[in-house]
């Protein structure tokens, strides 16, 4: 049986259109379907070798307005494919804004045997399929090309050329094609010319956290976590109307805290997030700073709110959703 490569369709602008081919921004995202994106991308075939390309749709979604059933939905139709002797890989297209979320998510709930034999790799673009110059089919062929690299493994997105891994990749610019960054870990590799020239291992099972059995985990209903920042002039309103919310579609179980410098919080926020605490919801401090992370895991803060090594704000969130319903 021939080896096959499967690209899911996510929606984003990578599959946008706008009435005009100079128009970069005033686009309607997720239009185009995926099977199409694949017959604009240069040079599929040379890239693929022997290998057959399957495509299927799972959402046509602006990903800013992706929910989390969609996660699941994509979730169940990677674990589908993985699972196929004859499948080397999952490449997704998808929109920019939650790319990073989708990936850590991923990340974090495809069983780790099966990520460390097969990888799957996120891709996107900043400009719609309708552009004068798009970046979306340049970009699906890296991100073939990654797929089909060998020893690639783990969650991977591509973009622009660069391979980050899902445990650290973050959109760091709103216009750019270029529009991705690693931070302090940089990116894991390039894709030069079609090929994959790697700066570093690429992402092993520990690169996330442990993984979650999602099968096992009752999560039909997400475990409702609210991301905050703390910022001058902050107070404990936010936090003491969250808390106030009796009957609201989902009860609070969790608040991600983005804090100044090293995770620190105002005190009038500290104050109200130390009464969301002894009414039992968690409660993890991040940095609001682009690079870095929190130095010191110990709960020193009067909140006793602990730090999420190195997550971002939004990696934090679902990284906390996922230990509280773990817990339930
Ligand atoms: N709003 C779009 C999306 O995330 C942005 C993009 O894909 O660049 O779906």
């Amino acid at each position: 049986m021939a080896e096959k490569l499967v690209f899911l369709g996510m929606g984003g602008t990578i599959a946008g259109t706008a009435s005009s081919a100079g128009d970069n921004v005033g686009y309607t995202a997720a239009q185009v379907g995926v099977q199409a994106l694949l017959a604009s991308v240069p040079g599929l075939q040379a890239i693929l070798g022997d290998r057959e390309a399957a495509a299927e749709q799972v959402c046509q979604i602006d990903s800013k307005d992706l929910a989390h059933a969609d996660w699941q939905a994509l979730r169940s139709r990677v674990l589908h494919y993985l699972a196929m002797p004859e499948m080397a890989g999952v490449v997704v297209t998808h929109g920019t804004d939650t790319l990073e979320e989708t990936a850590y998510f991923l990340s974090r709930t495809v069983p780790a045997e099966l990520l460390a034999r097969k990888p799957v790799v996120l891709t996107c673009a900043m400009r719609p399929a309708s552009s004068l110059t798009p970046d979306g089919p340049g970009n699906m062929a890296d991100a073939a090309a990654v797929a089909l690299c060998s020893g690639a493994r783990g969650v991977l997105v591509v973009c622009a050329g660069k391979v980050h891994s899902a445990a650290h990749v973050q959109k760091v610019h709103p216009y750019r094609t270029d529009a991705f960054d690693s931070g302090e870990a940089g990116p894991v590799g390039l894709v030069e010319e079609g090929r994959v020239r790697l700066l570093s291992d690429w992402p092993g099972e520990d690169a996330s956290g442990h993984h979650f059995d999602l099968a096992a985990l009752p999560i039909q209903a997400w475990p409702r976590v609210e991301l905050l920042f703390s910022h001058a002039g902050a107070t404990g309103s936010v936090v003491r109307a969250l808390l106030a919310q009796a009957g609201a579609e989902a009860p609070l179980r969790g608040i991600v805290v983005a804090g100044t410098g090293n995770g620190t919080i105002h005190k009038s926020m500290e104050a109200a997030l130390l009464e969301a605490q002894a009414l039992g919801v968690r409660v993890l401090r991040v940095s609001r700073c682009a690079y870095g992370q929190v130095v010191g895991g110990s709960p020193s803060h009067r909140s006793g709110a602990f730090a999420a090594a190195g997550l971002s704000g939004v990696k934090a969130r679902i990284a906390l959703m996922l230990e509280i319903a773990a817990q339930t």
